[in-house]
């Protein structure tokens, strides 16, 4: 077994909604109920997967999903509610947001898993916050944030804190870019990708994936030594375009 299904809880055929899982005796808020097993892949291996076993899977980073098992196991199927009763404590870990009667079916908010759109469904929650249509930028609207608050998975938490603090290059900054550039062309482009994304701890593949989410092409491979001039080159007549909060 790969996944983790609490022994109070069942997973089942739901009626129209496919597979789910159920309590089947109280569960306790806190209480560890489920946890995703498998294999970590980035994207373009994991889209080369069947369908099925992609909905049997969860995001974990930017870049990194973990594939299901081959073949369908109890703690695979918790569906998505637009108000769950469970909820995030690390990438792969799901606990009780509170306190559950037997027969609830069990759910969570793919909002605070995704930030990709490889998982997007017309819901059928049928909660009174049901936001009808699941998409894969859902965690960045401010109102499903507010409503899942402490219960993102860590990457989607640390993006959120980014939010707050990036910004465009000052002018020190720029003045900093250039100085340290001959020196260490990589590490002070890397810099100036951190400040403009808020992640001060970003990996280079982080840092640039998400100024393109942003419509914000950064010309460059990190193997590329030419390519880090026309970085320069962008920072300096741009001073970078801060990934703003986009709700
Ligand atoms: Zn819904």
């Amino acid at each position: 077994m790969f996944n983790y299904l609490s022994t109070g809880a069942q997973a089942s055929e739901t009626p129209g909604k496919g597979h789910g899982s159920f309590a089947i005796q109280q569960i306790t808020a806190g209480t560890l109920v489920a946890c995703f097993g498998g294999t970590p892949l980035p994207f373009v291996e994991f889209a080369t997967h069947d369908l099925e076993r992609r909905n049997r899977s969860i995001q974990v980073d930017h870049d990194t999903f973990i594939l299901g098992p081959p073949s369908r196991e109890p703690g695979d199927s918790i569906n998505h509610s637009c108000e769950p009763n469970l909820g995030l404590v690390s990438a792969t870990r799901l606990v009780a947001r509170r306190e559950i009667a037997a027969g609830e079916e069990l759910t969570y908010d793919y909002a605070t898993s995704d930030s990709a759109p490889y998982d997007e469904f017309d819901c059928a929650c049928a909660t009174p916050s049901c936001r009808g249509t699941i998409r894969g930028n859902d965690w960045s609207q401010a109102d499903i944030r507010l409503r899942n608050d402490g219960w993102f998975s860590p990457y989607l938490a640390r993006r959120i804190r980014g939010l707050a603090t990036a910004r465009s290059l000052t002018k020190r900054d720029a003045e900093r870019l250039l100085a340290h550039f001959d020196e260490n062309p990589h590490a002070a482009i890397l810099s100036a990708l951190r400040t403009t994304t808020g992640l001060l701890h970003a990996s280079w593949a982080t840092a640039r994936a998400l100024l393109t989410t942003v419509d914000v092409t950064v010309p460059m491979q990190a193997s590329d030594a030419s390519s880090y001039d026309e970085a320069l080159s962008w920072f300096n007549e741009t001073r970078g375009t801060p990934l703003s909060d986009p709700s």
